[in-house]
């Protein structure tokens, strides 16, 4: 008999309470990674560069289990059916894993319950849910209410430290598909990931100017990228903050080193969210439950979609997804709003969107950001909208992020560049480029929004 680790978005050896639970149980361990779930509706929606991420980081994992010999599994089926495949093969005593709030990973649970013990943990929050300082299904509903709550009580448990023990090899083999893409901004996985951590406090000191530089969309250490390891689970949120602390610790701690932990309570909040609302977060009406008359219109859809609505801030930004798997937290911000705002489009297809490229993609935060531009989530503002000209005047005033990304657009005079929707048409043709006119005016299609948004 045999104890599985069922993998989830927990790939990695530090801070692992499966591994750690199976280990205790002291029989050989055999580790299972499934790509899909067998939920009705669950699709699969990956760009091959999301999906050559994940498994770059399992191979990560993969090397390291090595050295103890633990198995690792890859199937690309559901859990459930990968269990019944090590059931036949060894025979199961126990599946351990990490609980996780969306359905998907609820029903392939439930499921797996069914046929074997089951006995998940807790670990993908930066504080345990028995440390919140009121019940899961209380979480308040506004960001600073929440924080505010959590940092007077402020529990973050240590790290889970276990030993693995070397296994005697097993007869079967497992491997992995090889990774045909190496063409990331960050190495994924674990090993990178806590190099990265390292790098961004102790070895480069990022962290202290963290603040002041985390709303940058050029430079890959404008912000932490700890999302790349954290959607993975290659990192744990304790270790980042642990090492924060640390690094606090040596070289002091500012408004900088405490914004990384307060953007990090964003994902732990959202996290929180989806437990609290369970469906109702993943809801075409939002947790607010309100009703949008969106705009359906395929050549929006496909405009937005390859970075071709003639708002140079969107299509950068775009651009940069398509190519990196990754968008900076303001590009996000005002691609989604002019997603919903402007475009009138649905935000599940933008969710969508980004569900199918973004490396870092994670459900809750990914759902409740969404939403919460939208205007349908946790925000309670009645219709908040991003300038997007602006906010590219402002975020990247010198416009080298602009022409990174949208290099046709070189022989615009410097400094108008963003300007480009708000420029008379024959300004714009003058300059005879590959580059379109606006797909709406800014202000109309606001307005026409706010008619159908009811604000
Ligand atoms: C429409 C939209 C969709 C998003 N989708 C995702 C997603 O699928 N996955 C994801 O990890 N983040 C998502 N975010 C949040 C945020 O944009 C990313 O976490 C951030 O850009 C990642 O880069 P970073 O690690 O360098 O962030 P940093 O600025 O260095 O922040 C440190 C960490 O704090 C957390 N964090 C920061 N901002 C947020 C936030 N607004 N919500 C939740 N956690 C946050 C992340 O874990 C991040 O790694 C989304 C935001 C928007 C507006």
């Amino acid at each position: 008999m045999v104890s599985v680790v069922w993998l989830t978005h927990d790939l990695r050896l530090h801070d692992h309470a499966a591994f750690a639970q199976a280990a205790r149980a002291k029989r050989p361990i055999v580790a299972v990674y499934a790509t899909q779930f067998s939920h009705p509706t669950y699709q699969k929606n990956e760009a091959p560069l999301k999906a050559a991420a994940r498994l770059h980081a399992l191979h990560d994992l993969k090397q390291q289990l090595d050295v103890y010999q633990i198995p690792l599994m890859y199937v690309d089926a559901p859990a459930s059916q990968a269990l019944d495949q090590v059931d036949q093969l060894f025979g199961i005593d126990t599946v351990y894993g990490h609980y996780h709030a969306a359905p998907y990973e609820r029903y392939e649970a439930l499921k797996i319950q069914k046929a074997y013990p089951l006995e998940l943990y807790e670990s993908a929050t930066l504080i345990h849910p028995n440390d919140l300082p009121f019940d899961v299904e209380r979480t308040p509903n506004g960001y600073t209410s929440f924080r505010k709550k959590v940092e007077k009580l402020w529990v973050v448990r240590d790290l889970i430290l276990y030993d693995l023990s070397v296994q005697t090899p097993m007869e079967h083999a497992f491997s992995l598909p090889p990774v045909d893409v190496n063409d990331f901004i960050l190495t994924p996985g674990e090993t990178a990931g806590l190099k990265r951590l390292d790098y961004y406090t102790f070895q480069s000191k990022k962290a202290s100017t963290y603040k002041k530089t985390r709303n940058g969309m050029k430079n890959l250490d404008d912000s932490t990228k700890f999302s790349m390891y954290l959607a993975h689970g290659a990192l744990s949120p304790r270790m980042i903050y642990h090492t924060v602390k640390a690094y606090e610790k040596a070289h002091g701690s500012d408004e900088n080193t405490y914004w990384i932990i307060f953007e990090l309570l964003w994902r732990d909040y959202f996290k929180w969210q989806a437990r609290k609302h369970l469906n109702t977060f993943f809801h075409k009406d939002g947790i607010q439950q309100k009703r949008i008359d969106w705009i359906k219109d395929d050549s929006r859809l496909q405009a937005i979609q390859t970075g071709t609505t003639g708002y140079p801030l969107i299509d950068a930004n775009i651009k940069e997804l398509l190519a990196t798997g990754y968008m900076s937290n303001r590009g996000r911000q005002n691609v989604a709003s002019f997603w919903t705002k402007n475009l009138g489009l649905d935000w599940r297809l933008g969710e969508a969107f980004f569900e199918k490229h973004l490396i870092d993609y994670d459900v809750e935060s990914n759902t409740g950001n969404w939403q919460y531009v939208t205007g349908i989530g946790n925000d309670s503002m009645p219709f908040r909208y991003f300038d997007v000209i602006k906010q590219g005047e402002r975020y990247d005033a010198h416009e080298s992020y602009l022409l990174k990304w949208l290099p046709e657009l070189k022989k615009v005079t410097t400094g108008t560049r963003y300007r480009w929707p708000r420029m008379a048409p024959s300004e714009r043709h003058a300059y005879a480029l590959d580059y379109p006119d606006p797909i709406v005016d800014f202000y109309a299609s606001l307005e026409v929004m706010k008619k159908r948004v009811g604000a």
